[in-house]
């Protein structure tokens, strides 16, 4: 097995001593007991309890608990952080914490943006990021059996020495891990080429709330019944804790080609993409940004840009770019360099702590939505958020295509003048555009997943079947001990009272 130095989310700045850090989120908090953290102690597994550690590892980058910090206010602080190093130190914790009725919650990279990893009600997090790097790889069947704790970018780096790759290049490559993008049905950036990581998983290892530990998949395909590891696919830590994967592999790529679009309007550029996926072409990137997005980053004017990014084998990029030539035709030509800009600013996220602390109030939402209704869906939340008092910018670009449809990504912002108006702005907003966008027919998410600040939205989402979700969780986690709080699941701990 090969193992990487963890790369933690960057240090947030609170404004205060950590020991001086305000609880913002009004939810019963569960103590852990001393002898449970001896318990754990005396098996070797490492116990942090700094209050510097635990108000870090009690955060993630929701944009709302980056407003709170301003206020010297953390969504939570548990109660210890315990790190585990192998799959037998996660059941003794899971096991500890089901014996003593203390809430787990998993975590990551930490870069969740809506609260997922946040311990509502203190209890223990439990930090994945030890249970790192590639146990096998199987070259002839093209499969990497991965610790789930594995930062993207430390997988990718080991795996292009072997001429490999995931394919999976979510924008926070270097804060995620796998186990958080299984978690939450991320996609990477080539999801169109490499698919989102639903596509690429086939199997999991899943340490169960009672301690029990289950293989699921396995296989290319199955009918053995339903798709278990789908089951935990999405669950954001609330059904089982993930151990290690098992990924589909594709070769590096031996070609890359890069072209740019301008349309008249946000609505012929998708029509063009939904053309080119319903040909069976799958170019790996096919953004469009809408004139108020693309205007600041490409200096394009009033134009909709379409940016094409294809990697892979040398004869299949040629077709797809000759689809993607043909059914763009009729657009303007503008220069592939466009690409390569996006390309190299893609993962630079040093701004966006700066944007906060300059008072502004702002978040992105992803949606999934059919063809036939994206258009309508995108006039309906930029209406829809573009009437609230003090809107400063609402815009969307398309990030991700498929043959039935395509990923809606929406940034909104406003400044308030008071301070105190922020998170209430920020709540609004959230109303208004979820409310806009499953009227017309959208899931609440498309890859960043649901958490606490999705919560109050799921069983409206879901509709009936979101009882199915329910006896899920009841007959995996009858305890309710794992990640209570979160996707609207019933709580056993009581509700938490936000917003
Ligand atoms: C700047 C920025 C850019 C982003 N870009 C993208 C993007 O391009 N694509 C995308 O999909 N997302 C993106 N995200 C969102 C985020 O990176 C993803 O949701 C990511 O999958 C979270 O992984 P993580 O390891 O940080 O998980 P965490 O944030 O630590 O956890 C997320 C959830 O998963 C659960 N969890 C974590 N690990 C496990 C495990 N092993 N077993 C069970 N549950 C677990 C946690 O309990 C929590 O509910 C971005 C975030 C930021 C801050």
């Amino acid at each position: 097995m090969t193992s990487y130095e963890t790369v933690p989310t960057p240090p947030i700045d609170w404004g205060v001593e950590p020991v001086d850090l305000e609880v913002r989120l009004d939810a019963t908090r569960v103590e852990v007991p001393p002898e449970l953290l001896n318990e754990l102690k005396g098996r070797g597994v490492e116990v942090l309890t700094s209050v510097d550690e635990r108000a870090e590892a009690s955060r993630d980058w929701w944009p709302l608990a980056q407003i709170w910090a301003l206020d010297g206010l953390a969504p939570a602080i548990a109660d210890a952080v315990v790190r585990p190093t192998s799959t037998a130190e996660v059941v003794a914790v899971i096991v500890a914490c089901a014996e003593h009725g203390v809430p787990v919650t998993a975590a990551g990279g930490r870069s969740g943006v809506l609260g997922s990893s946040v311990p509502v009600h203190g209890g223990i997090v439990l930090d994945l990021t030890a249970l790192s790097g590639i146990l096998t790889v199987d070259a002839d069947s093209m499969v990497v059996e991965v610790a789930a704790g594995t930062f993207g970018d430390a997988l990718e780096d080991d795996l292009a020495e072997r001429g490999l790759t995931v394919g999976h290049w979510p924008q926070s490559i270097s804060l995620s891990t796998v186990g958080g993008w299984l978690a939450c049905r991320g996609a990477g950036q080539l999801s169109n080429r490499y698919g989102k990581v639903e596509d690429l998983v086939i199997g999991l290892e899943v340490v169960l709330a009672d301690g029990r530990v289950i293989t699921t998949g396995g296989h290319a395909r199955a009918a053995a019944g339903p798709d278990l590891t789908q089951v935990f696919v999405g669950s954001e830590g609330t059904l089982g804790i993930i151990t290690r994967a098992w990924l589909r592999l594709h070769h590096q790529p031996n070609a890359r080609t890069t072209l740019a679009f301008g349309f008249e309007s946000f609505g012929a550029a998708n029509d063009a993409c939904r053309r080119i996926m319903q040909t069976g072409a799958t170019p790996a990137a096919l953004r469009v940004y809408d004139a108020t997005e693309a205007a600041p980053r490409f200096d394009t004017g009033d134009a909709h840009v379409l940016l094409v990014l294809d990697v892979g084998d040398a004869h299949l990029v040629e077709a797809d770019m000759a689809v993607v030539a043909e059914e763009c035709s009729a657009a303007e030509q503008l220069d592939p360099e466009l690409v390569e800009h996006w390309w190299e600013d893609r993962n630079d996220v040093a701004g966006l702590a700066a944007i906060t602390k300059k008072g502004f109030v702002f978040d992105t939402m992803e949606v999934t939505i059919s063809w036939s209704n994206l258009d309508a869906c995108y006039r309906a939340v930029l209406a829809a958020v573009g009437a609230m008092d003090g809107v400063r910018v609402v815009s969307a670009h398309q990030s991700h295509a498929y043959s039935d449809g395509a990923c809606l990504y929406f940034t909104f912002a406003s400044r308030p003048e008071n301070a105190s108006e922020r998170e209430a702005w920020y709540v609004a907003a959230w109303n208004v555009a979820a409310r806009a966008a499953l009227d017309a027919g959208a899931s609440l998410s498309h890859h960043h997943g649901v958490g606490l600040n999705r919560a109050r939205f799921m069983a409206e989402a879901l509709g009936p079947a979101f009882e199915v979700m329910v006896a899920l969780k009841e007959a995996l986690d009858p305890q309710g001990i794992l990640n209570p709080g979160k996707m609207g699941l019933p709580d056993r701990y009581g509700e938490v009272a936000w917003p």
